[in-house]
């Protein structure tokens, strides 16, 4: 009978243990979200998202030198990057965002998110934090074709544009680089003419001075 009772009120005092939980958490804030009627980034008393979410990248041209150090790291591929030497002579002279020179135009900066597995290695490798997971989170898609992103500023013509003034430069590079050599070459054979010229003479000298101590 003893233990009959006894069983009764342990059964009662851990209803009332879970029950405390129960209570304590009525009035605690939600921490779920009836997403996608409520936003995340929207919840009152949050409007960003955990520091280490890994959402879609984003890359932001302004600090990229186009090291291609992302691409390397990247363990799937997915990132594309192709740069444009900056001409000396293109009347475009970008500065980064450091305020440092721009030495390569980003004339193709592609990721294709169908294939990104999201690990951030891509982010820890860039050295000017160019690189980042936004806070974009809903980009699904019917056509895989657009998640081919392209983060380059440049369209076709652009590109074309910024090649043929690299490929004018490198023209006018070798030009001159051949009419150096060849002005180099001129004054060389010019000063043998002259050394041989001003050899003849001595030698006519001395011959002359040879035939005057004889006949002397
Ligand atoms: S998050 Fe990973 S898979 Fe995606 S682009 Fe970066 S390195 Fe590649
Ligand atoms: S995003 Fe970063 S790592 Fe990738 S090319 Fe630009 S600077 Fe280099």
């Amino acid at each position: 009978m003893i233990n009959y009772l006894k069983n009764i009120i342990k059964g009662f005092s851990t209803i009332l243990v879970g029950m405390k939980v129960t209570f304590i958490n009525l009035f605690r804030p939600n921490v779920t979200v009836q997403y996608p009627n409520v936003h995340p980034l929207v919840r009152a008393g949050s409007d960003k998202m955990p520091d280490n979410a890994r959402n879609k990248l984003n890359v932001i041209i302004p600090k990229c030198t186009g090291c291609k150090s992302c691409e390397k790291a990247c363990p799937v591929n997915c990132i594309t990057i192709e740069t444009t030497k900056v001409a000396s002579i293109d009347t475009e002279k970008p500065l980064m965002e450091d305020g440092k020179k721009r030495v390569f135009w980003l004339s193709q900066f592609d990721i294709d998110f169908a294939k990104c597995c999201f690990c951030g290695l891509c982010t820890i490798a860039c050295p000017t934090s160019a690189i980042v997971h936004s806070t974009d989170f809903e980009y699904s898609c019917y056509d895989r074709n657009e998640l081919l992103v392209h983060f380059s500023p440049f369209n076709k013509e652009q590109v074309a544009e910024k090649k043929r003034i690299l490929a004018e430069e490198v023209k006018q590079k070798a030009e001159k680089a051949l009419a150096d050599k060849q002005a180099a070459e001129k004054a060389a054979q010019e000063q043998n003419i002259t050394d041989s010229k001003i050899k003849s003479s001595d030698d006519q000298t001395s011959a002359n001075q040879n035939i005057q101590n004889n006949s002397n």
